[in-house]
């Protein structure tokens, strides 16, 4: 089968042919018809993230063996499925949930698989990816029914969507009146601003640096927003929610934000902490334990949150935001990292298979 993969960090995707794996258990074979190209694509590229004063994880450490094929916003196609399978190769599309654990452990028993510590087997990372002809899943049961969603917006829904629903739910429930902020609005901020208001919250505060993404925050459903720029970011959040904030989801959290967010935090607020632009916490540790503050992080979903979040789109219209599409190939690949890397794409990008 036909995958577009980096041979080392740094280095661009290109055209590889590579055994099709034998098909055990449940295992299945899912031809790829649409694949996502997500910012942390960008860092996987590099091959590394930025720890901020701890230095760098890198992917190898992660597990990840090179050449490595990238992508885990998937939609596609059963095409061969193990003796142990109920689905049949068809026409019917799928989401793929990507962030699959050792399926040993106790998260994973209970179906928490992104909160797995022992040998993850994520697509992307330790298992292949969607810049692909076709991609393995250990198991058909990773495969949610795509329903009448479109499917690029459903890719989206594997990684940013999946993640935007996983940390609105991190900070629920909060009365609906009551100031959240989201930091960021970018691809995944806005996706949170949308689910945010899907499960009826009101007061959200969406903090960027770009005026354009703010115009868009407004649009798909914040109430107030917040430039950063040269004033008091704590004093603005503050002020443009009216009164301290119940709770933030950073999904920029390179340190200035966290600390803002913190700061801006009314007692037993809660930090939802997504973003990977690397930094440090530096706050005061008494005022965390005075304030009652809790402190989350917050990687991906689960596939139970997948689900939920695939029915929330269906019943609650979620809005679509802008999706550039173009054929999946490792020439668009490349063009779709370059633009996330230099922030000349305006919304999201997924790869379309012929
Ligand atoms: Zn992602
Ligand atoms: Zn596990």
């Amino acid at each position: 089968m036909k995958v577009f993969a980096h041979k080392e960090p740094g280095a661009p995707a290109e055209e590889l042919e590579v055994e099709r794996p034998e098909l055990d258990g449940s295992a299945v074979i899912v031809r790829v018809t649409h694949s996502g190209v997500c910012h942390s694509d960008v860092h996987c590229q590099d091959g590394y993230f930025d720890l901020g004063d701890a230095g760098r994880y890198e992917l190898t450490a992660a597990g990840a063996r090179y050449p490595v094929v990238l992508g885990h916003e998937i939609v596609g196609e059963v095409v061969a499925a193990g003796p142990d399978a109920t689905l049949t190769p068809g026409d019917t599309k799928f989401i793929v949930f990507p962030w699959i654990g050792c399926g040993d452990c106790h998260a994973c028993s209970e179906d928490r698989e992104n909160y797995c510590s022992r040998r993850k087997r994520n697509l992307s990372v330790q298992l292949r990816g969607g810049y692909a002809e076709e991609v393995y899943l250990p198991d058909e049961r990773y495969l949610v029914p795509l329903g009448d969603i479109d499917p690029s917006f459903g890719a989206t829904l594997a990684c940013s969507g999946l993640t935007s629903y996983s940390a609105a739910k991190k900070i629920m429930p909060v009365p609906a009146d009551e100031p959240v902020a989201v930091i960021g609005a970018g691809g995944v901020g806005l996706m949170t601003i949308a689910v945010l208001r899907a499960l009826g919250h009101q007061n959200i505060v969406a903090v960027d640096m770009s005026e354009a993404a703010l115009a868009n925050a407004t649009k798909i459903g914040a109430s107030a927003t917040v430039t950063v720029g040269g004033q008091n970011l704590v004093t603005e959040i503050v002020t443009a929610g009216g009164g301290k904030i119940a709770a933030a989801i950073d999904l920029v959290n390179n340190g200035d934000t966290s600390n803002a967010a913190l700061f801006a935090m009314a007692n037993g607020g809660t930090l939802v902490s997504v973003g990977l632009f690397g930094g440090q916490y530096k706050f005061p540790t008494a005022l965390a334990a005075f304030n009652l503050l809790n402190i989350r992080g917050n990687f991906v979903g689960s596939l139970p949150e997948l689900k939920e979040l695939v029915q929330l789109a269906q019943d609650a219209n979620l809005p679509v935001p802008p999706i550039k599409e173009a054929p999946l190939n490792a020439q668009e690949v490349n063009a779709a990292l370059d633009g996330l890397r230099q922030r000349t794409l305006n919304g999201r990008a997924v790869l379309v298979a012929p």
